[in-house]
């Protein structure tokens, strides 16, 4: 029998009436021949609830406790769920992470999933259950549950899918699938039939929230096609798939140059003024932030006359704090002029298989830009993505002249 992986988000499970049409979905797959494993997230905003909690409680929460409390989320669902199938007629079992063999590495609140030991989830099966189990949570060697990292239910549910050899992964949202870009952002955005993993793995990385980038990652090693869709209609959704077939032969058309715009608001950006252009002032203070484990994304170095260089880069908004007086002190010591930081720019970013080898695209991106007024801080590239920082009150607008200049919509 067919072993189907089912993924239901926050919104997805948001009240008693959602769950109950979510159990009825979950009955009609099972009815129709299959095994039925369900990924649930939280209900809501649940989560983000817990977090507001503690933070009443205390500013430095252990990240042991954190896990604790944040993982309970899921524990609500994934027994609702069970329960209201249950109450339809048909055999369900709810399981923590733990309980279904997630084991994750010991580092709290961001673990990855190391292993998945499947013999609890394939005895529920052979006894023809279906089973419930709580994303975004697994369990350490030490046996304590830990979380992995905000939004990772996604993640969950394609590490599940490939442990159990699934044949379909789906992920149910409240969007219709993946869009050229943000729908709630861009009214005109168009769902895509089809996404290479490579993209969505560009597109959730810098931004692109409606999947967690470790999943598309653990898609595309194991190469699991991922049909992301809507839990409200049976639309067919957006099948995040691999460019190539097992002959590795190309098996998608390239569409047009650019295939989505992604945004990110968490940016925040520290320049270093004038320090001198010499040998290892960048080591000095990216070691420093590494350190502090400070992860830095976009890197500028510009020259000025006189051999002193300007050095510019970004981070996200919770690290800037401790970023800045981090290099404050360091801009003493190395002789900067200044240091400069900005906590409101934001991340514009052009993502699309179509751009390897076509000149011209960043060209009509700057254009644009220029266009219509907005200003470029920084800028960065990949093979299928070109990235740039601009104010964060000017991102709509970009997305906006962006999606119409490629003829997105
Ligand atoms: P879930 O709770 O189901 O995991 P999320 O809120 O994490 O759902 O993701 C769905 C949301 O992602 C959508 O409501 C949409 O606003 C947002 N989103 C951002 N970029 C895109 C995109 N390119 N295509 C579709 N949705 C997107
Ligand atoms: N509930 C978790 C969060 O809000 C995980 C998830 O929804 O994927 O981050
Ligand atoms: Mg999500």
């Amino acid at each position: 029998m067919p072993i189907i992986v089912q993924k239901y988000g926050g919104t997805s499970v948001g009240s008693v009436e959602r769950i109950k049409n979510v159990a009825k979905r979950i009955i009609n797959t099972k009815k129709a021949g299959n095994q039925v494993v369900v990924i649930v997230s939280a209900m809501g905003h649940t989560t983000d609830e817990l977090v507001s909690l503690l933070g009443q409680i205390t500013n430095n929460p252990t990240p042991r406790e954190y896990d604790m409390l944040l993982s309970t989320g899921e524990q609500v669902s994934a027994a609702l769920l069970a329960s209201a199938i249950i109450e339809m007629g048909h055999d369900a079992v709810s399981l923590t992470g733990g309980q279904a063999g997630v084991i994750t590495e010991d580092i709290p609140s961001k673990a990855r999933i190391k292993d998945v030991k499947f013999d609890r989830m394939k005895k529920e099966l052979s006894k023809g259950r279906i089973i419930i189990i709580t994303g975004f949570q697994g369990i350490d060697s030490k046996g304590d549950i830990t979380t992995i990292g905000r939004g990772g239910s996604d993640t969950s549910a394609v590490v599940i899918a490939a442990a159990l050899k699934a044949d379909v992964c789906e992920i149910y949202t409240d969007v219709d699938g993946i869009y050229t870009t943000d729908p709630r952002m861009v009214p005109q955005a168009r769902k895509l039939d089809r996404i290479s993993h490579e993209e969505m793995l560009e597109m959730a990385s810098v931004g692109a929230g409606v999947m967690h980038p470790r999943s598309i990652e653990c898609g595309k090693i194991y190469g699991i096609d991922i049909h992301v869709r809507s839990s409200m209609n049976n639309n067919p959704g957006t099948l995040i798939t691999s460019i190539k077939d097992k002959k590795g032969r190309e098996k998608m058309e390239k569409s047009g140059l650019v295939t989505g715009i992604a945004f990110d608001n968490n940016v925040a950006k520290i320049g270093v003024l004038q320090v001198p252009d010499k040998p290892g002032i960048a080591s000095t203070i990216f070691n420093a932030l590494a350190k502090e484990k400070i992860s830095v994304d976009m890197i500028v170095q510009s020259i000025h006359g006189g051999n002193v260089a300007d050095l510019s880069f970004t981070m996200s908004r919770s690290d800037l704090k401790k970023a800045k007086d981090l290099i404050d002190s360091l801009a003493k010591k190395m002789g900067a002029s200044g240091v400069v930081s900005d906590s409101s720019v934001s991340k514009i970013s052009l993502i699309g298989v179509g751009m390897v080898g076509a000149p011209g695209v960043a060209a009509k991106m700057f254009d644009t830009l220029a266009g219509n007024n907005i200003n470029m801080h920084m800028i960065s590239t990949s093979e299928i993505r070109i990235s740039c920082v601009i104010d964060e009150k000017l991102v709509k607008k970009a997305v906006q002249v962006l999606h119409e200049a490629f003829d997105l919509a």
